[in-house]
């Protein structure tokens, strides 16, 4: 069921993803944990993103938003 998506981990909801990115960043003691969640345009799945993403994220949304005006 798990789908690869550039070597990420899919999840067939948001509530799934939720799930799983608390359980992990509960375990882990890294310093880079995921912080949100996104649905992906290539799988249609969500995945967890680290902040290090969410920059370049925010970034395509305001493009998007440009489209809609
Ligand atoms: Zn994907």
């Amino acid at each position: 069921m798990t789908i690869h998506c550039d070597g990420k981990t899919s999840y067939g909801s948001y509530r799934k993803a939720m799930q799983d990115m608390r359980l992990i960043r509960s375990k882990s003691k890294k310093s880079e944990v995921p912080v949100r969640t996104y649905k992906c345009g290539l799988c249609g799945n969500w995945h967890l993103t680290s902040s290090q993403d969410s920059f370049k994220e925010s970034a395509e949304r305001k493009i998007s938003k440009k489209h809609l005006y």
